[in-house]
């Protein structure tokens, strides 16, 4: 196994003071999939105080220097660096009381989450694989290191990234660990709402979603994450032919809700207005059958950039028929906003207009050029803005 050369000679620099480093976690576990990492992870047995002098010549980052984590930008590369350590013990379900560092790499890899991210590596002395990660990847299993129901007690984050990584490497998850997951659900109260919804979000627009939500579904899972709304057959089942965007794959797992609860699951995830707007257009649209042109310019009008999307939801839950994606696409040029009307709110005061009325009318205009794209030229729709006068 191969890491790059800016890798190697970072843990050689370690080494050379009588240190040991590893290439460690998600790098490693991606490197024995043959993915290539997207960055790198090192950790080692020097302290953070003796990391940020061994790497002085180098711009570094103090990103977590408490839990012993530093960052050394190596020809614009970023590697997270990590002194060895244990975790102390967890009250409260989420966060270490104390954090302390050790000389040891397997106590190090103990505290991790996963079998398949605790495992470490270098060129000198090869793979330290004491919690059979490797077995682990072959056979396609995510496997708590250590008894699972005390490791989700500890924090209840693991939980989700369980089924993140599952739905990721479209991985089982061993029974055990189910098991524990089971029955540590209720630990996911005390975790933020944030860390949930990003691990949520990973989840879904992963390669794998469907058969992480089912075990989520069937495991007590899935009410901390939408309460009451429970997800369907039909919506598990086509997860995986919807558009992998953010705003699709969730809006499409919010489709069959009712709006309210849509817009209150929504908010209590915490997303980026961007994304909530997004999510629940696609919600919203999944409802819309289009099997004509028109349809699609009414979808547009509703949902605007998210109306492919919104179509694909539609068709895949059965609402539109085939085809209703590319009938929409057709028409993404056409009208469908009063932004797009040959008048506008000017145009309606000159004819005598005024107040609510406006809007009113250009509404209606807009139904009008919905219906027939062909009027939408200025004397035409003053025409017919001078008949509702
Ligand atoms: P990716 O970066 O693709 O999400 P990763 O495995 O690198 O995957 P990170 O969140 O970057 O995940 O964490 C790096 C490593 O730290 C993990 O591989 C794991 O060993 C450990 N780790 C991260 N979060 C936890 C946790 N909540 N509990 C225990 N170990 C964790
Ligand atoms: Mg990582």
């Amino acid at each position: 196994m191969k890491y790059p050369e800016y890798v190697a000679k970072i843990i050689s620099r370690f080494e050379a003071k009588g240190e040991s480093a590893f290439i460690v976690g998600g790098s490693l576990r991606d490197m024995l999939l043959g993915i290539e990492p997207h960055d790198y992870d090192v950790a080692t047995s020097a302290l953070p105080q003796k990391t940020l002098e061994l790497f002085s010549d180098k711009r570094v980052i103090e990103t977590g220097i408490k839990h012993g984590t530093v960052t050394v930008i190596w020809d614009g590369a970023p590697v997270e660096i990590t002194t060895f350590r244990v975790d102390g013990g967890y009250t409260d379900s989420r966060h270490p009381d104390s954090v302390s560092f050790t000389s040891d790499i397997t106590a190090d890899l103990s505290r991790r989450d996963f079998t398949v991210n605790a495992m470490a590596y270098n060129q000198s002395v090869g793979l330290v694989d004491a919690f059979g990660g490797r077995e682990d990847i072959k056979n396609g299993l995510i496997r708590a290191v250590g008894e699972p129901s005390r490791r989700f007690g500890e924090d209840a984050l693991r939980i989700m990234r369980a089924f993140r990584f599952a739905a990721q490497l479209g991985f089982e998850i061993e029974e055990k660990t189910l098991v524990g997951a089971r029955e540590c659900a209720e630990g996911l109260v005390n975790i933020a709402r944030e860390r949930i919804a990003s691990e949520l979000l990973r989840l879904i627009t992963s390669p794998y979603p469907k058969r992480s939500l089912e075990l989520m579904r069937d495991n007590g899972i899935l009410p901390y994450l939408f309460g009451d709304y429970e997800l369907s057959e039909r919506v598990i089942g086509g997860i995986e032919n919807m558009t992998r965007s953010e705003a699709a794959r969730l809006g499409f797992v919010l489709s069959e809700a009712q709006p309210e609860t849509a817009k209150k699951i929504i908010s209590s995830l915490r997303l980026s207005n961007k994304l909530a707007t997004g999510a629940l257009a696609v919600a919203r649209g999944a409802g819309f059958k289009v099997s004509n042109a028109e349809d699609a310019r009414r979808l547009i009008a509703n949902t605007g950039v998210y109306a492919e999307d919104a179509a694909r939801a539609s068709e895949i839950l059965g609402v539109s028929p085939r085809g209703a994606v590319e009938i929409t696409a057709r028409q993404k040029n056409t009208p469908c906003s009063v932004r797009d009307l040959q008048i506008n709110g000017k145009d309606l005061a000159a004819l005598g207009f005024s107040g609510k009325s406006i809007g009113e009318t250009l509404n209606a205009l807009l139904e009008r050029v919905i219906i027939t794209p062909e009027i939408n030229q200025k004397e035409a729709l003053l025409d017919i803005a001078k008949e509702r006068l």
